[in-house]
């Protein structure tokens, strides 16, 4: 019976929460009207949380006649999340508060083929780095998130036979930085966690049904159905980079098959087309480049096309017309309102977007094109550690955590015993 009431308490602080960590500054009114709690149970709530330091006053609000009502502000000061997303190529770490407001921020090249001992170590040293210059997080660390570029069984936090991260297999990052820092620890894959950043604070905001596509060395997705993040059973959906769009027996992927998207259409792909097309003097700018630096990049493709290089605006539209092709099945299958465009190859201009929009138009079905934007993304290179940050505050906020950890005031607890039993159930 106990445990039913709290239960029930638990649920009514997450949707009082859940309308004050979105809105900012909200009247007691208002809460009313969002969550159809009574006007007892609101004021019950909201004192449990101004007691755990969750709330505080905010602004007085527009008086109608008599005193302005005191809006009740949700204290995103409360706690600290550090968060990271590792890339194929590059390590990128962050302090957040409460609402996924980067207090600090670093980015760095790094391999993910060095292995997981080498690269979450040079990981906890960043975190201290980013710790120190955010300032005032020791015994203010409420949770860890972090992104990496496979699949991952999320209830676990263990990347799941990772077609590009040789020695990750099952590695139990979770366990790791939870053994560590005494928080609970949440690990999703990269794209994932970009699709949850738009979705939460970019150019998703407002879009229910999105598909989030990376495009950097490699190419993947992130899902957002019905508002919330579709992992699938396995952690695998929106593995997108290995669909098969070619029979081209000739370019071998690093998963070890032929003709998949990422090996034809992604940046490793650009890099080495945009190679071969220097040295056969197709391209007398990428020859140039080539020369000057002993390799080519992505990034050389995309500069060169906006300097008008008919070469690499060919590279990049041939990638972008293959990639819209896997997104138009995706389009007919899913029927998102929003294709969100990311990752560092996206930034590459307007000629990529604009063959995949041409593309994805043209060969999905009418009804499923009727309303979809395609955009780039908003939160460009920090679109992964912002969704870092909402992962955990989407766990940390849900009505079954907050059970857990509220009465404490500090969700510390859940890194405890129960999280790790739950971690291995699951
Ligand atoms: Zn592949």
């Amino acid at each position: 019976m106990e445990s039913q009431l709290r239960g029930a308490q638990a649920s009514e602080m997450a949707a009082l929460l859940s309308v004050l960590r979105w809105d900012g500054s909200v009247s007691r009114q208002e809460m009313i009207r969002q969550t159809g709690l009574s006007r007892a149970v609101v004021a019950q709530r909201v004192s449990q949380l101004m007691s755990k330091g969750l709330l505080d006053d905010g602004e007085a609000g527009r008086s109608t006649g008599g005193r302005p009502p005191r809006h009740i502000r949700f204290r995103a000061s409360a706690g600290y999340l550090l968060v990271a997303d590792i890339g194929a190529t590059s390590i990128d770490v962050a302090v957040t508060d409460l609402a996924s407001n980067l207090l600090a921020h670093h980015a760095e090249a790094a391999d993910i083929a060095l292995g997981p001992e080498l690269i979450l170590g040079r990981l906890e040293k960043l975190f201290e780095m980013v710790c120190g210059e955010a300032g005032h997080i020791p015994g203010r660390l409420w949770g860890i998130g972090i992104g990496v570029p496979g699949p991952v069984e999320f209830a676990t936090g263990r990347p799941v036979s990772p077609p590009i991260m040789p020695g990750w297999d099952g590695y139990p990052i979770r366990q790791r930085f939870s053994d560590h820092y005494r928080v609970p620890v949440w690990v999703d894959n990269d794209a994932n966690l970009m699709a949850l950043g738009e979705g939460r604070f970019g150019v998703a905001r407002g879009h229910d049904n999105v598909v989030f596509i990376k495009i950097g060395t490699g190419i993947g997705a992130g899902l957002i159905s019905d508002g919330l993040p579709h992992r699938g059973s396995h952690g695998s959906a929106g593995d997108v980079g290995h669909i098969q769009v070619a029979e081209d027996r000739n370019v071998v992927c690093r998963c070890g098959n032929v003709g998949c998207l990422e090996a034809l259409a992604g940046g490793a792909a650009l890099a080495r087309e945009a190679e071969r097309r220097a040295r056969n003097g197709s391209s007398q700018w990428l020859a140039e480049v080539l020369e000057r630096t002993g390799t080519l990049t992505a990034e050389d493709v995309a500069e060169a096309a906006r300097r008008g290089d008919t070469t690499s605006v060919e590279l990049l539209q041939m990638s972008g017309r293959l990639i819209g092709r896997m997104l138009a099945t995706l389009v007919n299958f899913f029927n998102p309102s929003l294709i969100v465009v990311g990752g560092g190859v996206a930034g590459a201009g307007d000629v990529l977007l604009a063959a995949i929009r041409e593309v994805v138009y043209g060969r999905s079905l009418p009804l499923a094109t009727r309303d979809l934007l395609i955009k780039r993304s908003s939160l460009s290179s920090v679109a992964g550690v912002t969704g870092a940050s909402a992962m955990v505050l989407d766990e940390l906020f849900s009505a079954q955590r907050l059970e857990a950890w509220i009465d404490v005031g500090h969700p510390a607890e859940l890194s405890g015993a129960g999280f790790r039993a739950e971690a291995r159930e699951s």
